[in-house]
């Protein structure tokens, strides 16, 4: 099975981003052709500090490779580093109902969190589109908010396929229901450029503030709650081992969860958790030439998988003359 999923550089990787596209990316290295890759061009669409876009990329790179993605069991690079894609999407884009994009929540959630509207950001769905298709992936991992994406990228491949012939393999989403959206610290849907994050890597102070700032009720504590409409109970659910939630989780229901400690156990959970990936992250960063040398070595591969579906599109749409 062939199996795809790209993250972008547009901020400090998030507990979300790990629970919703990189363990099941990790996880998948064994048994799949694995292709995973930093989505540059995307996090353009919010990005417009080159200094802070290409730290953020090696940085990105650098997270994914501590947490346990291991290049050279899978192909591994940067999505500008494979320009064709940029040309799929042109070609995509022509096919591409306006209506299918205007119903896109994921570009109307952003306009309304205050991210300036731009032709990329609306069409955002074609060039994820076009990193699918060009490498014919079967499966996607990703969190709830991308469904509707892959749904696009789907129905962009069978306009595609019905009008020039069959070109392109239907994608489909993997989507874990249990960890589909973690909310960030206000409830909503964590995402780096809501500034609403836990990040993954960041100090032992910052984390604490963030972890300290999960937005909870005002219910006393010797009332019962519901712990599945509580954020933090929520968060916590991701790191706690079994016995100890079933715990908190009675503690909820029958009164008692105090929500100052439980953030404070959250806090030690999380920071042992990261312990070792913090630990390789050091490592990687100490020779970050290193990671642009497995990046560029990933880029090759990647254009070599590339290149004959591009030839294939050229020729079936007239091209080639
Ligand atoms: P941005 O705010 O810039 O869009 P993001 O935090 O949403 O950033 P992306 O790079 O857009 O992160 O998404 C990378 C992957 O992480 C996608 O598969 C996406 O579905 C997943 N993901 C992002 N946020 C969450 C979340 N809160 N819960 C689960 N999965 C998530
Ligand atoms: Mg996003």
């Amino acid at each position: 099975m062939r199996v795809l999923s790209g993250i972008q550089p547009s901020g400090q990787l998030h507990i979300g981003n790990y629970f919703g596209m990189m363990q099941p990316m990790i996880s998948n290295m064994a048994e799949h052709e694995l292709y995973a890759f930093i989505v540059d061009l995307h996090a353009l669409t919010s990005v417009h500090d080159a200094q802070r876009l290409a730290t953020g990329t090696l940085e990105a790179a650098v997270d994914f490779m501590a947490l346990g993605l291991e290049p050279e069991r899978c192909i591994f690079w940067v999505q500008s580093d494979v320009p064709e894609v940029t040309e799929l999407t042109w070609v995509l884009s022509t096919l591409t109902p306006m209506g299918l994009l205007e119903r896109c929540h994921s570009y109307k959630d952003k306009i309304a969190k205050g991210i300036a509207s731009s032709h990329g950001l609306f069409a955002y769905p074609v060039l994820m589109a076009a990193d699918i298709l060009l490498y014919q992936a079967q499966r996607v991992p990703v969190g709830k908010d991308q469904k509707q994406h892959l749904e696009v990228a789907r129905d962009i491949a069978i306009k595609f396929n019905s009008l020039f012939g069959d070109t392109f393999v239907l994608p489909e989403p993997v989507i874990d229901a249990d960890l589909a959206v973690v909310p960030g610290l206000d409830g909503q849907k964590m995402s780096k450029s809501y500034g609403n994050t836990i990040p993954i890597f960041t100090g032992e102070k910052e984390l604490k503030k963030r972890v300290m700032a999960i937005v909870t009720d005002s219910t006393p504590v010797d009332e019962p709650k519901d712990p599945d409409r509580c954020n933090l109970y929520n968060i916590f659910k991701l790191f706690a081992p079994a016995d100890r939630l079933k715990e908190v989780r009675d503690l909820y229901l029958n009164g008692g969860a105090m929500y100052g400690k439980i953030k404070l156990e959250l806090l030690e959970l999380l920071w042992e958790y990261f312990r070792p990936a913090r630990q390789r992250r050091e490592q990687l960063l100490a020779d970050p030439g290193q990671v642009r040398d497995i990046l560029r070595q990933g880029a090759e591969k990647a254009r070599a998988k590339a290149a004959p579906t591009l030839e294939e599109v050229r020729r079936r749409v007239g091209l080639r003359y």
